[in-house]
C-alpha cells in the first residue's frame, strides 16, 4: 500500500521558490574580479532567474535536456545560471576554468554545451579553443564593458539579454529523476569525466547538507563561498543557503589570503567552504598579521584533500577558529563524510579530539559507506585494516555522462572510489591515500597522506607533498618536496627524520627532501603529485 502523501517535487525550481518565498531579503553580496561590491536580494535574483529563462527558452531555443556551459567565477550571476538553466530543464553544466585547454574543449565538445556564458575576464581562455568547439551556437558575456572587443562569435552581453525579457515565466512540470547540472571530475586520474546530477539528488543533498551534524549552517549565518562553482557545484552551497536562508558572499577571482581575509572582516562572515590549500594561506598570512579583532568566523568545512591535524589546531588555538573535515568526491555531488565529535568523545584529553576531527568522518545520513579488500570480501572496521572506500547512497552516481564505466562499480551497485581507507568501530573513516598514490615499500604500504600531514605540523614547513620513487632494494621510498614558512629557513634531513620517527617507523620516514617555491597545484588546488613525478622523473627537482 502507498502512503497517502503529496508527490512533492524535488527540484531546484522548488529550492528556488522556497528562497525567494522565505528569504526573499536576504543578500547575496558579490566582490568582482575588479574588486568592487555588488549586493542584491534572493528577491531579486529570483526575478532575474525568471528573465533569463524567458531567454533561454525563446532567444535561443533552449529546451529540456539541453546542456547549456557556465564558465565563471562565483558570484551572483552565476547563481542565477544555476536556477535559471535548471528551472526549465536544461542541464547547467559548470566548466572548471583551470583545466587545460585540450581538456576544457574536451568536456564541451563531450556534454554539447550549445551556449556558454563566459566572465568576460576568462574570455581570452575560450578564445583560442572556440574554433574546435562543434555544438556552441552562443556565447553570453558577464560583467563585460560595452566596447569589449572578442574573437568568439554570436556574443551577447548577459545584462542586455536578460533586460529585454519578462519577469514572469511559469516553471515547466518537472520530473526530479530528471539531469539539471553537471559537473566532470578534475582529470587527476585521466580523462576528465562527467558526473550529471539530478533535481532529486541536488535538493536532497542540499538538505542533509544543512543539518547541524553536516555543514551546520541556517538563517543566521553569512557563508563565504570559496569552493568555485565550477568545482562540485560549490559543494551544493549555492542551493544550500537559499534552503537554509543564509547570506551568501561570493568572492569571484578575489582568492588571494589577504582579500579573503578582508571578506572575512569585512562582510562579518559566520562560515566558509575551502580547500585545505586556500585555509593553510589564510592561516600563514593571519600569522604574519594578526587581525586586530577577533573574525566573526566560527567554522571552515574542509575538503578535497586531507586536512592536516597542525592546522586545525593552530587556527583554533591562535584565532578561536573551529576547522571541520569533511570527504567527498565529484562523483558523490560532493558531501559524503563528516567528522564532528559526539558525546562519546567528551571526556577525550585534547590531543585524543584532535585525532578523531582530523579524520575525514562519518557518512552523513543519504550515503553509505565501506570499505572493501584487494579480492573484493569487506574489510572489518576496525580502524586498523586499510581497504579501498565504496559509497552508495542518493546523491552518488550511477553511471559516468555517456560512459560505459562498469569497472567504477560493483555488481551490488556501490561506487568504488579508488581512495584507500580505514573505518573505526563508531563509523569515523580515515583516507590513508588514493590507490594509486600509495607508497609501497618493501612490501608494506606507507600513507602519504600521513606523512604529509606531519610534516606540515612542523612550524617551519608550510606544505609538503609526498611521492613513491623507485628503490632498488625496496621497489618503492617516499620522496618529500616542502615548502618553508620562511624560504631562508631550510630544516635539515636529520631534523625531519628525527621529527618524524615520533609517529612513524624507519621504514617509513623519507630520506629524500626537496624544497620548492611552491607545491604544484591540479585545478581545484589539490597538490599536483603527477606533475611532482614528473620533476622528479626530468631531474628538475633540487
Ligand atoms: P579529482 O577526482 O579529479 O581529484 P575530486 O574533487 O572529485 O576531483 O576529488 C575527489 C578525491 O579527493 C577523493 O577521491 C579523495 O582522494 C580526495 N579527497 C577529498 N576529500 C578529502 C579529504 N578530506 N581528505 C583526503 N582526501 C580527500
Amino acid at each position: 500500500m502507498e502512503g497517502l502523501i503529496m508527490n512533492y517535487p524535488l527540484t531546484t525550481n522548488t529550492i528556488l521558490e522556497y528562497g525567494n518565498s522565505v528569504y526573499h531579503h536576504k543578500k547575496i553580496i558579490t566582490y568582482l574580479p575588479n574588486g568592487t561590491r555588488h549586493e542584491y536580494s534572493f528577491g531579486d535574483m529570483y526575478k532575474r532567474c525568471k528573465q533569463l529563462a524567458n531567454a533561454l527558452t525563446q532567444k535561443f531555443g533552449i529546451s529540456k535536456g539541453d546542456m547549456v556551459g557556465t564558465f565563471a567565477w562565483n558570484h551572483g550571476a552565476h547563481v542565477e545560471l544555476y536556477y535559471g538553466i535548471s528551472g526549465i530543464g536544461a542541464v547547467c553544466h559548470t566548466i572548471n576554468i583551470r583545466l587545460s585547454g585540450n581538456q576544457i574543449e574536451y568536456i564541451i565538445n563531450n556534454s554539447e554545451d550549445k551556449v556558454i556564458f563566459v566572465d568576460a575576464t576568462l574570455v581570452p581562455l575560450l578564445e583560442k579553443i572556440a574554433p574546435r568547439l562543434e555544438t556552441v551556437e552562443h556565447y553570453v558575456l558577464i560583467n563585460a564593458p560595452e566596447d569589449f572587443k572578442t574573437t568568439l562569435p554570436n556574443t551577447i552581453h548577459y545584462e542586455e539579454l536578460i533586460a529585454e525579457q519578462s519577469e514572469s515565466f511559469d516553471w515547466p512540470e518537472l520530473n526530479e529523476n530528471d539531469a539539471c547540472a553537471m559537473c566532470y571530475t578534475s582529470g587527476t586520474t585521466g580523462l576528465p569525466k562527467g558526473a550529471l546530477y539530478s533535481h532529486r539528488s541536488t535538493f536532497l543533498h542540499a538538505f542533509a547538507l544543512m543539518a547541524p551534524n553536516a555543514a551546520n549552517i541556517g538563517n543566521t549565518d553569512i557563508v563565504l563561498l570559496i569552493v568555485p562553482q565550477f568545482h562540485v557545484m560549490a559543494w551544493g552551497f549555492p542551493y544550500l543557503c537559499l534552503l537554509a536562508g543564509a547570506t551568501m558572499v561570493m568572492p569571484s577571482s578575489n582568492l588571494n589570503p589577504d582579500a579573503i581575509i578582508r571578506m572575512l572582516q569585512a562582510e562579518k562572515i559566520t562560515k566558509a567552504n575551502g580547500v585545505p590549500t586556500i585555509w593553510l594561506g589564510v592561516y600563514h598570512a593571519m600569522k604574519m598579521n594578526p587581525p586586530k579583532e577577533k573574525l566573526a568566523l566560527q567554522e571552515y568545512l574542509v575538503g578535497g584533500s586531507a586536512l592536516p591535524k597542525s592546522l586545525i589546531e593552530g587556527f583554533e588555538k591562535d584565532f578561536g577558529i573551529k576547522g571541520t573535515h569533511a570527504w567527498g568526491m565529484t562523483e558523490t555531488s560532493p558531501l559524503g563524510t563528516v567528522s564532528r565529535l559526539q558525546t562519546k568523545h567528551g571526556d577525550l584529553p585534547e590531543s585524543e579530539k584532535l585525532v578523531v576531527r582530523a579524520k575525514q568522518g562519518t557518512a552523513i545520513p543519504g550515503v553509505e559507506i565501506r570499505i572493501v579488500n584487494e579480492d573484493g570480501t569487506l574489510a572489518p572496521n576496525d580502524g586498523k585494516t586499510m581497504g579501498e572506500l565504496q559509497i552508495k547512497g542518493a546523491w552518488v552516481i550511477s553511471s559516468y555522462f555517456k560512459t560505459n564505466n562498469q569497472e567504477s562499480f560493483t555488481a551490488d551497485g556501490w561506487f568504488k572510489t579508488g581512495d584507500v581507507c580505514t573505518i573505526d568501530t563508531d563509523g569515523f573513516m580515515e583516507i590513508k591515500d588514493r590507490t594509486k598514490d600509495l607508497i609501497k615499500s618493501g612490501g608494506e604500504w606507507i600513507s602519504s597522506v600521513a606523512l604529509e600531514s606531519a610534516l606540515m605540523a612542523h612550524p617551519k614547513i608550510k606544505e609538503a607533498a609526498v611521492i613513491a620513487i623507485p628503490d632498488e632494494k625496496w621497489v618503492e621510498k617516499p620522496l618529500a618536496t616542502l615548502v618553508l614558512v620562511n624560504k631562508e629557513d631550510k630544516v635539515s634531513a636529520d631534523e625531519l627524520i628525527e621529527f618524524l620517527s615520533r609517529d612513524f617507523v624507519k621504514y617509513q620516514i623519507p630520506k629524500d627532501y626537496y624544497y620548492l617555491d611552491e607545491v604544484p597545484k591540479t585545478s581545484v588546488g589539490k597538490f599536483d603529485k603527477k606533475e611532482i613525478r614528473r620533476l622528479f622523473a626530468e631531474g628538475k627537482l633540487i
